[in-house]
C-alpha cells in the first residue's frame, strides 16, 4: 500500500486530507512570503480547509509538540556528533551555545513547523475519502 492514502501521505506531501489530491497551501515553497497561506477550500473535492472560524487555534498545540520534539532531536544529533568526535569544542558543556544553535534552528525550520502543525490539526479531525478522492476532473 505505502504511503498514498494514508495521513501520513496528506501530511507531509501538505495535501487535503479528504481527497489527497488538492494542495493545503497556495504556495508550494515554505519558503515564500505566503507560506502561511491556505486555500479556504479543497480545489479537488471541496472540502472546507477552515471548518470553523478559529479551526487552527489548537494547531499552536501541535506546534507546541513540534517544538518540543526539535529540541530532543537537536540534543540528540549534538551528543551524537560529539560522541563520533566530529568537532572539537563541546555544546553539552558550552549550555549557551546549545539554547543559541537551537534557536536558529528553531527560526529556520518555523516555516516548515507552522505548516506541518496545520497539516497535522487537520488530519486528526478529516479522514481520507475514496469517493472524494476520485470525485472531480
Ligand atoms: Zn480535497
Amino acid at each position: 500500500m505505502g504511503l498514498k492514502g494514508s495521513k501520513l501521505y496528506s501530511i507531509f506531501a501538505m495535501k487535503c486530507p479528504k481527497c489527497h489530491k488538492g494542495q493545503l497551501f497556495k504556495s508550494k515553497a515554505a519558503y515564500s512570503r505566503n507560506m502561511g497561506a491556505m486555500h479556504k477550500t479543497c480545489e479537488h473535492c471541496g472540502e472546507r480547509f477552515e471548518p470553523e472560524p478559529g479551526f487552527y487555534f489548537g494547531a499552536a498545540y501541535v506546534s507546541y509538540a513540534l517544538t518540543v520534539a526539535l529540541w530532543v532531536a537537536w540534543y540528540v544529533a549534538i551528543i551524537t556528533f560529539e560522541s563520533l568526535g566530529m568537532y572539537t569544542f563541546s555544546f553539552q558543556e558550552d549550555a549557551v551555545t546549545f539554547i543559541v544553535g537551537g534557536i536558529i534552528l528553531l527560526i529556520v525550520l518555523l516555516p516548515l513547523i507552522y505548516r506541518f502543525s496545520r497539516s497535522i490539526w487537520i488530519n486528526m479531525f478529516v479522514s481520507y475519502s475514496e469517493e472524494a478522492h476520485g470525485r472531480g476532473a
